[in-house]
């Protein structure tokens, strides 16, 4: 229950906002989310472990328009509450961009203005930062290999193994140049100039080298490790432990979640959770509990990891029956990798297609029988490098540097076998009653003869059940919030996709922007000839007409395929071609700052993209006046996975075309035409050249929760008319 004292805080903090920054308006939707969030954490569960989770009153559903402020309307009032309640605050959000307004603006910005004490600090997963250990090997490796000659560059292992493993078809002079970059960043470090942290590197790191300057929690002999003082990610860690107010993302709580202990955030039942972009929660949490791995691709690193072994007995003097075992263990594997091979092989099911699901979850005999061998032998494994890496770690105080290198070498294949292991459990679990079953598939990697292999892969369909358990149940208090939570006009496909909808009193809001669509926007369905089911005439319809749809300065073209998109610009006039930047020609962040530059010089210049377009792009005023939909964003329905969910849903009697088809593809629709009006002062138009949304029954269904534009639909013949979707 919300005090009396409570309010009064939350309204001096909301104040001393007002009075602090130039401009700041309070207004009705933001507070009505301020109020909303203080009531819902004000109903936070007291008894973190009790089975069921309750009704849900501890959790609230926001779907905040564009402009709303919803960022300071949660952190507020939670910010508050968890002070007045003794809980720690996670923040989430599911892009780098947004996190790092969270850590960089906003909650500097609140730490200088609220009369609150509180602190923060970020939190990333540990490949983000450099370990020291690996580092520093890789600095003195790299040092040493400049001073010698090509011909004895072979008898040094470090960096030049880092490096090669890293990259084998580099160049030499790539390798100098990479040698170069990890002695500076080394000496960087050392001289406190950097503090370890990817993120702040003023040159960003290529993937493939960094890979050989961080690790993994198996790879990482903790508070055992010489460098443990000046590790950059303990330090950061250190920092989250401490902190009032953690900045995260979602894949890094949903890890956390999983293990919970030894996470670097809180436990669940003494924080407050508020998700920002909310709308993508369970997408992360499908995609974070998938695993898949290569059957051949295992063999390989099965016997690197037995080598592994072997090296490590040796070089530390411990028990060879140890290395007995392992070997025993990995000869099973390579069995039964070799078997599940062979057999797959034999069926010749990927001569026309690239996947083969297995259809009700059901799985052959022969799959059952090697794929359990595979499982046990692979947990089998697992306890050995368990037994293994604790042996290193008691030696560690004396062996020192050895020690940590020898454990990242183990690291390397212990998550290896971890992620075998994960995806056969999963092929291998039996689908639990009343919940969504994991969609089980093989699929074809590489295509020749000589080079191909098969992907295992396992996946849960919905992040449904996964939330149920590890947050909704255990969470102290959630607030959801995103720009786009409700489709067709209703939370409902929100509420399926994250399992909410079977908790009674979970509270609900929709705070409309604050910004007057109606007279600075219009969205136009121009009279077509052509329907994008013919999509060769569609596409030439579209070329015809994009001299007419890039008058203005700054336009953003929104296509639902890649294929249409590239055909598009490939038949566009000259002139206006040279004006175009299309995605998958540069890296994303290019394209916007090039585009904005244009803008900037007086040019026109037009953005081609595909749906991640719709989503954490922000072109305000004349950057983008106008958004062009190619084609209605329906997403293609031939992946294994999108099969099994349809096929879920059809054993359940119900449409999935309907129930997810349709809602899903608002949800796109709504992201796309939410990059028009990002200002008070924005103006624009949104063209849709795709008749089914005036046309079809369903259409009217998308139309139900789109910005309130003012609506001009041409008709087939004649004059156009406006309208309101009414
Ligand atoms: S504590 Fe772990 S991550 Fe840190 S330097 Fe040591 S081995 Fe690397």
């Amino acid at each position: 229950m919300l005090t009396d004292t409570d309010k009064d805080l939350v309204r001096q903090c909301m104040n001393a906002l007002r009075d602090g920054i130039a401009g700041f308006r309070t207004r009705r939707p933001q507070l009505e989310m301020v109020a909303a969030v203080a009531n819902t954490l004000a109903c936070c569960r007291k008894e973190p472990n009790e089975g069921g989770g309750g009704r849900g009153e501890h959790i609230a559903v926001i779907e905040a328009g564009t402009g709303t402020g919803k960022s300071f309307g949660a952190l507020v009032p939670a910010l508050v509450m968890a002070r007045t309640l003794g809980k720690r605050l996670v923040v989430s959000s599911s892009t780098v961009a947004l996190q790092h307004q969270y850590a960089e603006k906003d909650a500097p910005m609140l730490q200088s203005l609220l009369p609150l004490d509180f602190s923060f600090a970020v939190a990333k997963g540990r490949r983000r930062y450099a370990c020291t250990a690996r580092l520093m090997a890789a600095g003195t490796a790299a040092g040493q290999q400049d001073l010698l000659s090509d011909e004895s560059r072979d008898e040094h292992s470090g960096l030049q193994g880092q490096v090669h493993s890293a990259s084998p078809a580099a160049t030499e002079a790539t390798l100098r140049r990479q040698r170069r970059i990890v002695v500076g960043l080394a000496e960087s470090f050392e001289a406190g100039r950097w503090n370890g942290d990817r993120d702040e590197l003023a040159v960003p790191v290529a993937d493939d080298l960094w890979a050989g300057l961080t690790t993994d929690r198996q790879g990482c002999s903790g508070n055992r490790c010489p460098d443990f003082a000046r590790c950059p990610f303990h330090a950061a860690r250190q920092r989250a432990k401490e902190a009032d107010l953690v900045i995260a993302n979602h894949d890094l709580v949903l890890s956390a979640l999983d293990m919970e202990a030894g996470s670097v955030l809180p436990p669940a039942s003494e924080t407050f959770y508020v998700f920002d972009e909310a709308h993508s929660l369970s997408a992360k949490v499908v995609e974070h509990f998938a695993a898949r791995h290569a059957l051949r691709g295992a063999r390989d690193w099965v016997q690197g990891a037995t080598d592994a072994v072997r090296d490590t007995v040796l070089a530390l003097r411990l028990d060879d029956g140890l290395l007995r075992d392992a070997r025993d263990q990995a000869r099973c594997i390579d069995e039964a990798l070799g078997e599940l091979y062979r057999l797959i092989h034999a069926t010749r099911a990927f001569e026309m297609k690239r996947a083969r699901r297995f259809r009700s979850g059901e799985l052959p005999e022969w799959v059952l029988r090697h794929g359990g061998v595979l499982h046990s032998s692979a947990s089998e494994l697992q306890k050995t490098f368990a037994v293994l890496r604790e042996a290193v770690l008691q030696r560690a105080p004396i062996e020192g540097s050895l020690a940590t290198q020898v454990l990242s070498a183990l690291g390397f294949f212990a998550a290896k076998l971890d992620n075998l292991v994960e995806t056969w459990r999963l092929v291998l679990a039996e689908d639990v009653e009343g919940e969504a079953p994991v969609a089980r598939w093989i699929e074809l990697h590489d295509g020749t003869a000589s080079s191909s292999d098969y992907l295992v892969c396992a996946s849960p369909i919905s992040g449904s059940d996964k939330l149920r358990h590890l947050l909704w149940n255990r969470a102290s208090g959630v607030i959801l919030m995103s720009a786009t939570l409700t489709s067709c006009g209703t939370f409902d496909l929100f509420l399926q996709q994250s399992g909410l909808s079977v908790y009674a009193a979970v509270q609900f809001l929709r705070v409309e922007s604050p910004f007057d669509y109606r007279s600075n926007a219009r969205l136009v369905i121009p009279a077509m000839r052509t329907d994008p089911g013919d999509a060769r005439r569609h596409t030439d319809e579209v070329v015809e007409r994009m001299p007419g749809l890039v008058q203005t300065l700054g336009t953003l073209v929104l296509f639902a395929s890649g294929k249409q998109m590239r055909e598009v610009y490939a038949l566009l006039p000259e002139d206006l071609r040279r004006c175009t930047l299309m995605q998958g020609t540069m890296p994303k962040m290019e394209m916007l700052s090039r585009h904005r530059a244009a803008i900037d010089s007086g040019e026109r210049s037009v953005l081609f993209g595909l749906q991640s377009f719709s989503e954490g792009v922000d072109l305000p005023r004349e950057y983008c006046t106008h958004v062009v939909c190619a084609k209605l964003p329906f997403s293609v329905p031939d992946s294994p996975l999108e099969e099994a969910r349809r096929e879920w849903i059809e054993s359940q009697g119900r449409s999935p075309f309907i129930d997810i088809t349709v809602p899903e593809t608002a949800v796109r629709l709504k992201q796309q035409l939410g990059r028009l009006i990002r200002t008070d002062e924005d103006h624009g138009t949104a063209t849709i050249l795709d008749r089914r949304l005036v046309s079809r029954r369903w259409g009217r269904l998308l139309m139900r929760g789109l910005p309130d534009f003012e609506l001009v639909v041409e008709p087939a013949r004649g004059c156009a008319a406006s309208g309101s979707r009414g």
